[in-house]
């Protein structure tokens, strides 16, 4: 039986980091608000976040830099982020006792390196404002009448609320609950949705050999993207090594500009193992140091040098016997090693679906939403926060401050004119 139930000022439907800000947010000014979320529990995939230690945003930057972090479409976030940017959601937390630390490259954490402390610390501040969290509460669609939203639809009942704040992610991470049902919702009520693609994710590597270096993690290494043979980018930070190809912060970020040259053709990632030295430089330092050391053999040479397993890949490739003393090496030997050491080259195979990506590149069209308040310019009751926007950015926090920015503020605006 469908029946209807008592009426709130504000629906936020996701119970995810955006939907619980903009809730909260809402409650805290006032506002009747009923938070909807399918799963059992608030906030699954925010449990998951900096590998369950949170990086709850990103401080090495101003306004300005952290708009350009997040491409074309990052000036949608101006007055969202200059309203409510990282240093307040660090006061945020602060006040709610949660104090936060700084780390490498600007990205915050909580101190206690917990995501699940963040996680009951936005949920106790729902529950000091009043907010109704109904779990289990799979919304199904929306109840229409004269232009506005009048009810939200869930299996068994409708809720009638003023004011609806749309906050159900994108696609990535699906086991979370994030499965896209925010763009169908979206389309029917006349937005537009941008393709939404995985984003953030990691690269599946055709050669069979790249299993040979799973496990292996390179700090600050230095890869280039070509294609056509044409080097198109290069990209620096942390490598690390998988079963099907490469991950690690410095694949994830590259992997949107990946995915879009690979709609021309193939991609080529080339690894550079000494950036700092050209071929002819690398090759001069290995004929002075072969001759220094002719009587030791390539595999007690080179382990001084390289991880065991790159040195075992680069003899395994090149053929050498690893037993060969470096006075009998060729030049054409050693310049094959040379080669493989400036140049290891991995084709790649595909960029890893939603299954495995950390976020969702598209979603609704921002042209259609007003950036000073998330309310949507087609239906006059609809708000928008989070990852369901057609807007991401790089690992490193931005992709939750654009949920606290944008949540807090779609909150605030859906709460203000009740
Ligand atoms: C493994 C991993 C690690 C990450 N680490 C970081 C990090 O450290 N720092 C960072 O900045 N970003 C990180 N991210 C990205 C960040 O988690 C997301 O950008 C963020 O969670 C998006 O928040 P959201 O509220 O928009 O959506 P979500 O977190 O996806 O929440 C949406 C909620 O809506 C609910 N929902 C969906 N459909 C319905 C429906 N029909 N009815 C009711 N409820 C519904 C879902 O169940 C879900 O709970 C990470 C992502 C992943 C996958």
């Amino acid at each position: 039986m469908n029946r209807s139930t008592k009426k709130f000022d504000v629906a936020v439907i996701g119970g995810g980091p955006a939907g619980m800000l903009a809730a909260g947010r809402a409650a805290e000014l006032g506002a009747k608000v009923v938070l909807l979320e399918k799963n059992s529990t608030l906030g699954k995939k925010l449990l998951l976040t900096g590998n369950g230690r949170c990086n709850l945003t990103q401080i090495d930057c101003d306004v300005k830099e952290f708009i350009e972090k997040l491409g074309k479409n990052g000036k949608f976030l101006f007055s969202a982020l200059s309203a409510f940017g990282p240093n307040e959601i660090i006061e945020f937390f602060a006040q709610n006792n949660l104090p936060a630390k700084i780390e490498k490259n600007g990205r915050v954490f909580p101190v206690s390196d917990s995501a699940k402390n963040v996680l009951l610390t936005i949920v106790n501040y729902l529950e000091k404002n009043d907010v109704k969290i109904i779990t289990d509460a799979k919304v199904l669609g929306f109840v229409f009448a004269k232009n506005k939203i009048s009810g939200v639809r869930l299996v068994k009942k409708t809720i009638s609320a003023d004011k609806i704040i749309l906050c159900t992610g994108g696609k990535a991470f699906p086991i979370t609950g994030s499965t896209g049902d925010g763009y169908a919702w979206s389309k029917e009520l006349g937005h537009t949705v941008i393709a939404p693609t995985p984003a953030l994710a990691p690269v599946k590597i055709q050669e069979m050999w790249v299993r040979d270096l799973q496990g292996l993690s390179l700090q600050e290494a230095k890869i280039s993207l070509w294609q056509n043979e044409k080097k198109q980018c290069v990209f620096q930070g942390e490598l690390i090594f998988t079963h099907f190809g490469l991950s690690g912060p410095l694949i994830i970020n590259a992997s949107k500009i990946i995915n879009t040259l690979l709609r021309n053709g193939s991609v080529i990632i080339e690894l550079e193992l000494f950036p700092e030295l050209t071929v002819s430089e690398l090759d001069k330092k290995l004929i002075l140091a072969f001759r220094e050391n002719n009587k030791k053999d390539i595999k007690n040479y080179f382990k001084e040098m390289l991880s065991q397993k790159i040195l075992n890949l680069i003899l395994k490739l090149t053929k050498i016997d690893p037993d060969k003393k470096l006075n009998f090496l060729t030049k054409k030997e050693r310049r094959s090693i040379v080669m493989l050491l400036k140049s290891l080259k991995f084709t790649v195979a595909e960029v890893m679906g939603f299954e495995q990506a950390m976020i969702t590149s598209g979603g609704v069209a921002l042209k259609e939403i007003d950036p000073k308040t998330m309310r949507s310019k087609i239906i006059e009751n609809l708000y928008f926060a989070g990852e369901v926007l057609d807007l991401d950015g790089p690992t490193g926090g931005y992709n939750l401050q654009i949920c606290w920015s944008t949540g807090h503020l779609a909150g605030e605006s859906a709460a203000k004119i009740i």
